[in-house]
């Protein structure tokens, strides 16, 4: 039933035998003083992953989704207007979320494969004479397309038109595995899920909230009871948790977070700039391309490739799981068959990697596309070799 073989889905990730081990505890009383000791070094750590310099961290036995919903649901009213960008199925799916819950969600078109459009968005927030914008969301990382957005850069936009916003990022796919910045970004929210950068099992929303953020609780209206964030806030200052907590996934976030501490946080991003690196060689090499549309874009968790004209990139995945046993992404919404999608974030190595770039390569031979086997393996190969000075951590 399971495959001995790493997966290459952008989420959920490999997970190392040590925060295997570390999830696998006994029951504890959460209302004891046991669970404090096991809660705070998992906040205090995440925080330290976000950059986080104020503000409180919570943590949801849910996921990204919840975390979403979470975000949205404390700080805001029905009615009230959201600025957000689509340009790929996250970014829809949190705009989704939002017109369910009754927001005025104003959307600005983005093509698939394109970033977070700053311009459009600082135009609109310049237009908002009236200040009826409460918050923009940008998802930091489309897993949809591989597009990395400038988070900076749409502080900066928000900053030069003096808009009073709260900026909420999706950064599920992004949290420890790409450079994150909560404070130097001013991000009020920021949103992330175990199962992703964190290498642990799915189950957690992990969210950072700004103290502009915690203060729009007081009048935010949209209904909320097992998300709310007062209930979090107070069962927490007193080192306690509104309901059962997670204890499992809490105990294998401390672990996660003392393994990429360990390996150190730099060093872990620099370690999936060159996995992606690699990636995107083969894909060059193999004749094809990203989905994202400018290198600047090329996101370090995950590699969108767009497939030969006539072929479908599902046929690819499905033929992957069949015949080898190993996991790639299928493409969403509008690119879907358009693209196949290479998860490169988490638990991996070079040698994961090339593992996985000639699976690829065997499907494409084996689906009849024009491909020479081990050419994007080459490429990747005389790249990883030729990269230094990053030691790999042992993953176990
Ligand atoms: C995975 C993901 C999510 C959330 O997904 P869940 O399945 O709810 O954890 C949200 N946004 C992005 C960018 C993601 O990659």
């Amino acid at each position: 039933m399971f495959s001995p073989n790493p997966v290459f889905i952008p989420g959920p990730t490999n997970i190392p035998e040590a925060i295997r081990k570390a999830c696998d505890v006994p029951t504890l009383d959460h209302r004891s003083a046991a669970f404090g000791r096991l809660y705070r070094p998992a906040v205090a750590g995440v925080r330290r992953v976000l950059r986080m310099d104020e503000g409180e961290v919570f943590l949801f036995p849910s996921t990204g989704t919840g975390g979403w919903e979470a975000a949205v649901t404390n700080t805001l009213c029905p009615g009230d207007t959201v600025l957000a960008a689509r340009f790929g199925m996250f970014s829809q799916r949190w705009i989704d979320l939002c017109q369910r819950h009754g927001l005025n969600v104003q959307v600005i078109e983005a093509p698939w494969g394109e970033g977070a459009p700053i311009g459009a968005i600082e135009g609109a927030l310049r237009a908002d004479i009236g200040g009826t914008i409460r918050a923009v969301l940008a998802t930091h990382n489309e897993t949809a397309t591989g597009v990395r957005s400038d988070i900076a850069g749409l502080r900066a936009a928000m900053d030069r038109a003096g808009h009073g916003a709260m900026l909420f990022v999706d950064g599920v796919s992004s949290i420890a595995s790409m450079p994150f910045d909560m404070a130097g970004w001013g991000v009020d929210i920021a949103v992330a899920g175990s199962q992703k950068g964190f290498m642990l099992p799915p189950g957690l929303a992990i969210l950072g909230v700004s103290p502009k953020a915690l203060a729009a609780m007081d009048s935010a209206t949209l209904p909320r009871a097992f998300f709310d964030f007062r209930d979090m806030a107070r069962a927490c200052a007193a080192g306690g948790y509104p309901y059962t907590p997670a204890v499992g996934l809490i105990a294998g976030l401390s672990r996660s977070i003392e393994m990429l501490e360990d390996e150190g946080l730099d060093a872990v991003y620099a370690r999936h700039y060159r996995l992606a690196e690699g990636v995107r060689r083969a894909v060059t090499a193999w004749g094809l391309r990203p989905c994202a549309a400018t290198a600047d874009l090329q996101s370090d968790t995950v590699t969108a490739v767009v497939v030969p004209e006539g072929a479908n990139g599902s046929d690819l995945v499905k033929l992957a799981a069949d015949k080898y046993g190993v996991a790639f992404g299928v493409g969403l919404g509008e690119v879907a068959g358009r693209v196949f999608r290479i998860g490169h974030l988490g638990m991996l190595t070079d040698v994961m990697v090339l593992s996985g770039l000639a699976t690829a390569e065997m499907c494409m031979a084996d689906l009849g596309w024009t491909i020479r086997l081990g050419s994007g393996v080459a490429a990747a190969q005389d790249y990883y070799r030729g990269s230094t000075g990053i030691v790999q951590q042992a993953a176990a």
